[in-house]
């Protein structure tokens, strides 16, 4: 390991608000040496994992080290690099320029929309990169990001976010939606914004179907774009608690008259939560049948719904575990960060795991075993990754737990000891902790 950890360089944060940020190890500009690492746990056995032209390339117990630096994590629970499904860098960290919520104030959309008209490519590629270093930090390798693109931002935050994805690479996978936060019909130059993006290189398109005053007009246009650009669709869709405006079965209908099963990812879902059952279970059907991957937001939504509900305070969070036991392809991602629509956001996918425990009823032993699916393998297939997992011939992307289990990692909220995106260490974590107390008597 000595010779790993020498290779190691830190670079410069880009901005003094990145400062404050984890130093960034510079994994992107060497070739990763034969790496081993050593006794880690993976699928509850200790194991050996060789890792060769930053791939995978063999487990077992134990392993010839001769050819290796070896790195011991002897008894730390191994999992795959955490994947972000759904989350806003652009409008990172600007709760400082703007009044929080409060009752009969403004919507997170509002004041939002305001600010988006002051921001400049600098601004807005100085907050994203303190995101992204804070998601590596805490074991995120592959990032699928919204871009906001309307008459407010304009093209501004794809110009910021694709000199980030380049100056990112090799260390984090960065994927951008092209992303109709405002809805498509409020002016005459977002359709053709949203189509310049697509063409300058962002890979999904993402609609926001409540925006609009007619959502199927939304979603029809939405689904015409992405065919025409072939390219998978991700929608911002019923995040409210009026089934009335209820549009998942819809877009799961054009999924499958358009023959786009697996390449349409909705998020928040809020509504499913308060659908009668049998029609709760009848769109589930529907979802599963189209394929459709869902991602759950529970940071935003614990802080943002019901604020206007005077007799009880929904808490927003769709039906997790009964999409999961349905088959649904389901995710959790950390969505916003320091802005009015979650204050308190930090990319830290396995503090969402612990808020998903306690927000949707999933605390309990073989809930906390199955819960870091939602963060790794799940939306690993939500975003079509290939080589994704702890498997022979998979890209080594790994986290490092300070942990023995889930259960421990998600409850103890465990260190990330390591994350090796493609076999190279690209952040290192440690916690120091020093306690006195008095000797058993
Ligand atoms: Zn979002």
């Amino acid at each position: 390991m000595k010779r790993a950890e020498r290779a190691l360089r830190v670079v410069d944060g880009a901005t003094k608000r990145a400062e404050r940020a984890p130093r960034m190890v510079d994994g992107a500009t060497k070739r990763a040496e034969p790496l081993l690492l050593r006794g880690g746990l993976v699928g509850g056995r200790r194991q050996d994992v060789a890792i060769r032209d930053g791939r995978i390339e063999r487990l077992g117990a134990p392993l010839d080290a001769a050819g290796y630096e070896t790195l011991d994590v002897t008894d730390r629970l191994l999992l795959p690099g955490f994947v972000e499904s759904h989350i806003h860098p652009d409008k990172a960290f600007i709760a400082d320029r703007t009044q929080g919520l409060r009752a009969g104030g403004p919507t997170p959309q509002h004041l939002v929309a305001e600010l988006k008209k002051t921001f400049t490519v600098d601004d807005i590629y100085a907050r994203a990169r303190r995101v992204l270093e804070l998601a590596v930090r805490h074991g995120c390798t592959t990032m699928r990001a919204h871009v906001e693109v309307d008459a407010f931002v304009e093209l501004r935050g794809v110009e910021a976010m694709r000199r980030l994805q380049a100056d990112v690479a090799g260390v984090l996978d960065l994927e951008l939606i092209a992303f109709a936060q405002e809805g498509i019909f409020h002016d005459t130059v977002t359709k053709d914004l949203l189509r310049e993006a697509l063409k300058a290189g962002l890979r999904v398109l993402g609609g926001c179907p409540y925006m609009d005053g007619d959502q199927r007009a939304h979603i029809d246009w939405c689904f015409e774009t992405a065919q025409e650009f072939g390219v998978p669709l991700d929608f911002h869709a019923d995040s409210s608690d009026d089934p009335a405006q209820l549009t998942t079965d819809y877009i799961a209908q054009q999924t499958l008259a358009r023959a786009m099963q697996g390449r349409v990812t909705l998020g928040h879902l809020c509504m499913l939560d308060v659908l009668e059952p049998a029609h709760r279970a009848r769109l589930i059907g529907q979802i599963r049948e189209a394929g459709i991957h869902v991602i759950s937001l529970p940071a935003t939504e614990l802080h943002v719904k019901a604020r206007t509900d005077t007799r009880r305070t929904w808490r927003g969070v769709t039906r997790i575990g009964e999409l999961r036991d349905a088959g649904v392809n389901v995710s959790i991602s950390t969505n916003n960060i320091v802005n009015p629509f979650t204050p308190y956001g930090h990319p830290d996918l396995l503090r969402q795991a612990l808020v998903t425990a306690m927000a949707a009823h999933l605390g309990n032993l073989d809930q906390l075993a199955w819960l870091p699916e939602l963060i790794t393998t799940n939306p690993s297939r939500a975003l079509g990754l290939e080589g994704y997992g702890l498997a022979p011939g998979c890209r080594a992307d790994v986290v490092v737990l300070d942990a023995r289990d889930a259960a421990q990692a998600i409850t103890e909220q465990a260190e990330k000891l390591y994350v090796l995106k493609a076999g190279r260490i690209v952040a290192r974590n440690t916690r120091t902790s020093e306690l006195s107390l008095p000797r058993r008597g």
